[in-house]
């Protein structure tokens, strides 16, 4: 099989595009493989697991340059220090997707990484992102996760793994931040125009602006509507397609908190769960401050212009977080002090996010009692389920879009070691359920009950 890669970042931004080749694999084992991405991708799966296997782990490409803001402070390089773009490719619906290596090896954008990556965040990348697309949200997909035979020294030796990621593209808001950077103004506006291209043909700069205010905006709260923790949004993970990308300490929430954060290295918790929207915006922020020359001539005209653009924000992200909040709940209306009143509910009564709302549907069909054994306060909720009632919840409509199944953070976590011990059964499970998550199946009541409280307290992703 012929697979034709074509080039068209590294030939419209050559300066942000450093070319490379992935670090030989001795002894690639194939982990997981998604056989209904890879023939969207028009790539047979049973040659990729057989001769196209080096096809998932080699070969030349590009490392990405770009900056970004970590945690509020602004790196002007930071780049692809472990990642290969290798191409895009057209897919069978004709759209252009990256193919894209992470853990291949040292590129010059390491800095002190030893560029190489572990078998169980890779498999967290893969089940996580596999599960966000099964949810409905836009993200990242995972092709394959493939071992590498080699060690990857971390706080104990680990095995090393190579995943091979699809993007609508790996433009990110750091990326505009680099070309900004380098005061080359030319530069900027190629890479813009390459942008355009790719994902809004035809628009103005302030309009590709716009569009990916809109399309953070609702990226974020469809994270929200399923309790998705994103855990490290820095600029350089915020895509401009508006795509989820970068899944490393991410997690979803267990009891409602808006202060929950997972992450260990999140020590003030600036992306915690109910930061996000800020964050997102203020991440756009500084996309429309790299952007600015292009919006107009004149600077005072050029703020102007952006800071319209990016006040729509808060609009977009509160039609999207509350129809889809309505959608939860079944009903159509004002449903805001009905939904205040819930959140706050289920804040003081540490309720499971996702156990909640999932049988809430059962209570909308007649059996409240699943629903409203998880709070302690029942003289509460039974006033809360009185009051929603009278809205006439739609429980077929509430199963379509509250999950049964969501990558859990104890099920995430036995799967990976179970994985990196070199039992694929528990992930292969696991994925099974999450990428499938609405409509409880009989045998899966596992995969749908919340984590041992001992297990919530203390957990960390990293
Ligand atoms: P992240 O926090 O995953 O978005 O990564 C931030 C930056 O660190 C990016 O430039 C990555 O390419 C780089 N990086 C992360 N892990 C490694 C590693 N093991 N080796 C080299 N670079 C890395
Ligand atoms: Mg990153
Ligand atoms: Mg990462």
């Amino acid at each position: 099989m012929n697979i034709s890669l074509s080039s068209d970042f590294a030939d419209a931004v050559p300066e942000m595009a450093v070319s490379w080749e992935a670090v030989p694999v001795a002894e690639p084992e194939l982990l997981a493989l998604n056989g209904p991405l890879a023939a969207e991708l028009g790539l047979d799966p049973a040659w990729l697991r057989a001769d196209g296997l080096p096809f998932l782990v080699s070969g030349k490409g590009v490392a990405q340059a770009y900056a970004g803001h970590q945690f509020g402070g602004y790196s002007p390089r930071l780049g692809d220090g472990r990642a290969l773009l290798l191409g895009e490719l057209t897919d069978a619906e004709g759209r252009l997707r990256d193919l894209h290596l992470k853990g291949s090896g040292r590129t010059p954008f390491a800095r002190g990484g030893d560029g190489l990556a572990a078998v169980g965040p890779m498999l967290r990348e893969y089940l996580v992102s596999e599960a966000m697309h099964a949810l409905g949200i836009p993200t990242t997909r995972a092709l394959a996760v493939v071992s590498t035979g080699n060690v990857v020294q971390r706080e104990e030796p680990l095995a090393g793994a190579v995943l091979a990621r699809v993007a609508a593209s790996h433009l990110r808001v750091g990326s505009f931040q680099y070309a900004r950077n380098t005061g080359d103004l030319e530069l900027l506006r190629r890479l813009a125009d390459h942008a355009i291209a790719r994902h809004h043909p035809g628009s103005t700069y302030l309009e590709l602006f716009s569009h990916v205010v809109a399309a953070q905006a609702s990226l974020v709260a469809r994270w929200m509507l399923v309790g998705f923790i994103h855990g490290v949004m820095n600029t350089d993970n915020m895509t401009i397609s508006g795509e989820t990308i970068d899944y490393g300490p991410c997690a979803f929430m267990e009891a409602y908190d808006p202060t929950t954060k997972y992450s260990s290295i999140d020590h003030r918790g600036r992306y915690a769960y109910g930061n996000q929207p800020i964050i997102a915006e203020w991440n756009l922020a500084r996309l429309a401050e790299a952007l600015l020359p292009l919006f107009a001539d004149d600077e005072d005209e050029a703020v102007s212009l952006a800071l319209a653009a990016l006040r729509t924000f808060d609009a977009h992200f509160e039609e999207a977080w509350t129809s889809g909040m309505r959608a939860k709940l079944g009903v159509s209306g004002d449903v805001k002090p009905l939904l205040e009143d819930l959140l706050a509910l289920m804040h003081e009564n540490h309720v499971d996010f996702t156990s909640f709302f999932h049988l809430l549907g059962k209570a909308a069909r007649g059996d409240a009692e699943p629903a409203r054994s998880l709070f302690l306060d029942l003289a509460a909720i039974d006033a809360w389920l009185a009051r929603w009632r009278e809205l006439g919840p739609d429980g077929e409509a509430m199963d379509r879009v509250n999950p049964v199944y969501v990558p859990r953070n104890h099920l995430v976590e036995e799967a990976l070691a179970a994985g990196a011990a070199g039992d694929m059964g528990p992930f292969d499970r696991l994925l099974k359920a999450v990428t499938s998550p609405f409509g409880e199946r009989p045998g899966l009541e596992y995969f749908a009950a919340p984590a041992p409280q001992d297990f919530s307290a203390t957990y960390r992703t990293y």
